[in-house]
């Protein structure tokens, strides 16, 4: 069969490239080893933890504060299996939704293991048989998979990845999870709010190092108080199971630690995934981590073979696989598609959430700028007080000279879709200025992020 391009793995990025591409006429196809199609996002990922963090935020807002507004919730309980059906039942319908947009746009769909055989042919496996389609353009879109510390085997009963930790039968008496970024906050809030004694430990001297340290701290001290230990600074260095669960041994400055739980989630980061392709076989550059090397057009070194997503360099977040997706179709079809690096939001979905977009303060002081900053408690504001979601922060850092905003934090509930508004200014070069005089609607927690700007130009209002 001859296409004009053949895109290896249907994750966000394979399928939007996919369906970019027969929107631009070309003859398209989609090879995906997995049953369904989605990716990590969609099966394992994004969606699946959202779906029981949001499960398990109403658990915890009816048990802690509920009465507060007068309502009683006695009796409350959680049924895990109905939360892990809801969840499942999420992920099939929206799996659903991509086999239907891939059969609206024409694509040929090809279950197996993708291989590239040559520069201009991908062999398709499946039990025992295969088949080799000619591909004008071939796109790896393979995605990446779990990492694992080598004293510790995943074996998905005690010792677990984030792949099993959304699918726990029962809540766990304790876990301690290892990595204090984004999957071990998640997915520790996740089983905190349900009763598990959760205990994070953290190599760096502190969780979520993406972010500024005056949000970290202050985020820290909120999942604190929803039950959350933190052993920060501290290496886990070698581990044993025993009948109730698994002893790590860790250290902490000159402190030898030992830690007992009933099960340990490794959320240390992801790898990018080739195994398999027969893309370093075919030519096909790795970087030292293991990554597709490409040029900014998204090209390997061998022409007509490009990649993105998390098997490429950079922050491995959907959203950027899907806007590397349609900007490399883009040049494909010889249109300037390209993609801002500089303005890709960032989002942790604890309670409250933490978001950020551009530069944190120390990368906008390395960089050279001189910044003012303006950062306003939503303690302050009337919206967030009357929801009873008050804890936490907006934070605008802009280059002094010039006004232009060059990053934005946000650690208050919603932050995931407040900090849109501060990706839009920073896209359009915008300025601290252009934020203070946009009107907000009042009373609105997006008024939150108005007011941080008013202090970084330094006409605080209502503070
Ligand atoms: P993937 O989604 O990994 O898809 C790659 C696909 O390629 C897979 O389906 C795989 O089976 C297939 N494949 C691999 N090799 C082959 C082969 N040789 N032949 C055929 N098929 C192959 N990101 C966010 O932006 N927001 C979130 O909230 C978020 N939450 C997450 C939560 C968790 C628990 C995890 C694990 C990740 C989360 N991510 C989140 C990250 C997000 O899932 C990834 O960044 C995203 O899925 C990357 O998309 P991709 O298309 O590059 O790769
Ligand atoms: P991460 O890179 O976000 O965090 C890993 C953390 O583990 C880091 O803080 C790191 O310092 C720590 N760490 C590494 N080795 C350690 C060790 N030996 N001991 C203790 N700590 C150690 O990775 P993740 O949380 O596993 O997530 C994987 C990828 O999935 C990330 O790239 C992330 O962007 C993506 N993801 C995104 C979201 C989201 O956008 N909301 C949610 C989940 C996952």
């Amino acid at each position: 069969m001859d296409f004009d391009l053949v895109v290896i793995g249907a994750g966000p990025g394979g399928y939007t490239a996919a369906i970019k591409a027969a929107q631009l006429g070309m003859k398209t196809a989609i090879v995906e080893k997995d049953q369904a199609l989605g990716g990590t996002c969609l099966n394992v990922g994004c969606i699946p933890s959202k779906a029981l963090l949001s499960s398990t935020e109403l658990f915890h807002e009816a048990q802690k504060q509920f009465g507060s507004h007068g309502i009683s919730a006695d009796g409350l309980s959680m049924d895990v299996s109905k939360m892990m059906k809801r969840k499942d039942d999420i992920v099939r319908k929206m799996a659903r939704g991509i086999d239907y947009l891939m059969n609206k746009n024409g694509i040929e769909r090809l279950a197996g293991m993708g291989r590239i055989a040559s520069a201009n042919k991908v062999e398709v496996t499946r039990d025992g048989g295969s088949q080799k389609l000619n591909a004008k353009h071939i796109l790896i879109a393979t995605g990446s998979r779990v990492a694992s510390l080598p004293f510790l085997e995943i074996d998905g009963e005690t010792i677990l990845s984030s792949d099993h930790a959304i699918a726990l039968g029962e809540v766990p008496d304790s876990m301690v999870v290892i990595g204090g970024g984004a999957i071990g906050l998640e997915l520790g809030s996740v089983w905190a709010r349900l009763g598990t004694k959760v205990t994070v430990v953290e190599f760096l001297p502190r969780i979520a190092a993406m972010f500024d340290e005056d949000i970290t701290l202050a985020l820290q001290k909120l999942l604190q108080k929803q039950g959350l230990k933190f052993h920060l600074g501290t290496g886990v260095e070698s581990a044993e199971k025993n009948n109730g669960g698994v002893r790590l041994t860790a250290t902490k400055g000159d402190k030898k630690l030992e830690l007992e739980a009933e099960k340990v989630l490794v959320a240390v980061g992801r790898n990018p995934n080739t195994g398999g392709l027969g893309a370093a076989e075919a030519g096909v550059e790795l970087d030292e981590r293991g990554c597709i090397k490409t040029n900014a057009e998204w090209q390997t070194n061998i022409p007509g073979i490009y990649a993105i997503g998390d098997v490429v360099a950079g922050p491995m977040l959907a959203h950027k696989a899907e806007q590397e997706a349609i900007a490399v179709v883009e040049r494909m079809a010889g249109q300037p598609g390209s993609v801002n690096y500089d303005t890709i939001p960032l989002v942790i979905y604890t309670a409250p959430e933490v978001a950020a977009v551009g530069l944190i303060e120390a990368e906008a002081k390395e960089k050279g700028h001189e910044i003012a900053i303006g950062v306003f408690p939503f303690q302050a504001n009337g919206r967030a007080v009357a929801c009873g979601h008050a804890d936490g922060l907006a934070k605008v850092i802009a280059d002094k000279a010039s006004g232009r905003v060059l990053g934005a934090q946000i650690l208050s509930t919603n932050a995931s879709e407040l900090i849109a508004e501060a990706v839009l200014l920073m896209e359009f070069g915008g300025s601290a200025e252009d934020l203070a005089r946009t009107i907000h609607a009042h009373p609105t927690m997006s008024e939150g992020l108005r007011e941080a700007a008013h202090i970084a130009v330094g006409e605080p209002l209502h503070i």
